[in-house]
């Protein structure tokens, strides 16, 4: 065997797989297909501190602060939500990619970049992975495959795990444009705007900013909402020069499986992210720990039967499934809000207590903290008492059936 694992897939997600596990004296392998790890950049860079941390990233990562968020509504009601504690950060995203790479190199990992991977076959003791580069092509052999490969894995495919319950399509670009406060983002809601999703502004200074749409369903074409969202706000988007553009898909669910025959799927290969905000960084990050742990028992043990790998599964849902259900749960009322809905509650927390509300418990990780106080919010209780009593009617009658 050449390789104890080969990772597929050079984002963070897999960089942090490979260090966790080359720490541990394993022979590690990251096949990048990109020629430079962080780039092309498919993100919006806005995290939390706790990522920060987690992550152990350097300060000189942070480009700008980001103290709070005006929500816009559909019929232009506008919900503003200040936190001077540093909400979120904007950071510079392909740097975060290569501080993790390099670390997994410094911890023995071998990083091939401007490398494809494709899974060949399994076979008792390990499986083949075929590397294509501009050098040619070679096939190698590891004991342990895990895919780290996005959104569009095709590690997952091939182990035939289930899809994401949703997948939204997004169009994003880094723009010139002037930000009147350079720590306040704007969200745009709307089912005319964002259909299941939501379009933003984050401000990187007061001259650049990173703009963005995410749409949910099929055969919506994300730069059409973009265009739309640009020209319904002139106010926001007045002189806007689009720098680079940029976009990318996010799957969002909690994958009933993220493991097989010798293989482990981690990050957004995995379906590790968060489905209000689709940020993916802070779950990769858990996610990747976990597989890690896993990954080395299942090395030392020399079981890598999708039995043993499957406690990586269960390690994952007792750590988030929770978490992923309740935002699950809040994003399925969402989908059912009509544009005046809408209006209606960023019209109802606009009221200074909920304001305040919403500052002391909005956490981008863990947006289940905010949730459990809207059930005293009523127009987001009714919607949800309602929700909750379709679906024991819905269960009813399928019973009678
Ligand atoms: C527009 C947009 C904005 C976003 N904004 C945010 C944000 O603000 N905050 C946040 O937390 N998250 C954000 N996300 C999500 C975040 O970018 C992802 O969750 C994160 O990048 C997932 O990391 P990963 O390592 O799992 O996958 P990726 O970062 O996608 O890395 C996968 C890597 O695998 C490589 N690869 C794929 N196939 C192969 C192959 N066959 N062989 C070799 N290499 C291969 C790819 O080149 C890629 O480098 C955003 C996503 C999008 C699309």
């Amino acid at each position: 065997m050449n390789h104890d694992v080969i990772v597929i897939g050079g984002g963070p997600a897999g960089s942090e797989t490979a260090r966790l596990i080359a720490e541990k004296g394993y022979k590690v392998l990251v096949a990048e297909e990109h020629r430079k790890i962080g780039e092309p950049i498919q993100c919006a860079g806005l995290i939390s501190l706790r990522t920060l941390q987690t992550a152990v990233m350097p300060v000189g990562i942070i480009i700008n602060q980001i103290n709070g968020a005006f929500v816009h509504s559909p019929g232009g009601e506008v919900l503003t939500v200040r936190d001077q504690g540093g909400y979120a950060f904007v950071i510079d995203r392909s740097k975060f990619d290569r501080v993790l790479s390099e670390r997994a190199q410094s911890a023995g990992a071998e990083i091939l970049t401007g490398t494809k991977a494709a899974v060949g076959e399994f076979f008792s003791g390990g499986a083949s992975v075929k590397l294509k580069s501009r050098g040619g092509e070679s096939i190698t052999k590891t004991r342990l495959l895990i895919g780290a490969d996005g959104s569009k894995s095709h590690v997952a495919r091939r182990i035939k795990a289930p899809e994401a319950e949703d997948v939204i399509r997004m169009c994003a670009a880094e723009v010139e444009l002037k930000c009147l406060e350079k720590d306040m983002v704007h969200i745009f809601l709307g089912r005319e705007i964002a259909p299941g999703w939501f379009g933003w502004v984050i401000p990187v200074d007061k001259k650049y900013a990173r703009v963005g749409i995410g749409v949910s369903g099929k055969g919506k074409q994300p730069i059409s909402y973009f265009n739309r969202m640009v020209d319904t706000y002139p106010g926001i988007f007045k002189g806007m020069k689009i720098v680079r553009a940029t976009g990318g898909v996010v799957p969002i669910g909690l994958l009933p499986r993220m493991y097989g025959e010798r293989t482990l799927l981690v990050g957004d290969a995995a379906c590790q992210t968060k489905p209000i905000s689709g940020g993916g960084l802070y779950l990769g990050l858990l996610g990747a720990a976990l597989c890690a742990k896993v990954a080395t028992k299942a090395l030392s043990k020399g079981n890598l039967s999708p039995e043993f790998l499957s406690e990586y599964q269960w390690l994952w849902e007792r750590e988030v499934a929770d978490e992923i259900q309740i935002a699950l749960r809040h994003r399925n009322i969402f989908l059912t809000m009509s544009d005046k809905e809408m209006d209606q509650l960023i019209r109802f927390f606009s009221h200074p207590l909920w304001q305040s509300v919403i500052s002391r418990y909005g956490d981008i990780d863990y947006p289940s903290r905010l949730a459990g106080k809207l059930i005293f919010a009523r127009p987001w209780a009714e919607k949800f008492f309602m929700a909750g009593v379709k679906k024991i009617l819905n269960y009813c009658s399928a019973a009678r059936a």
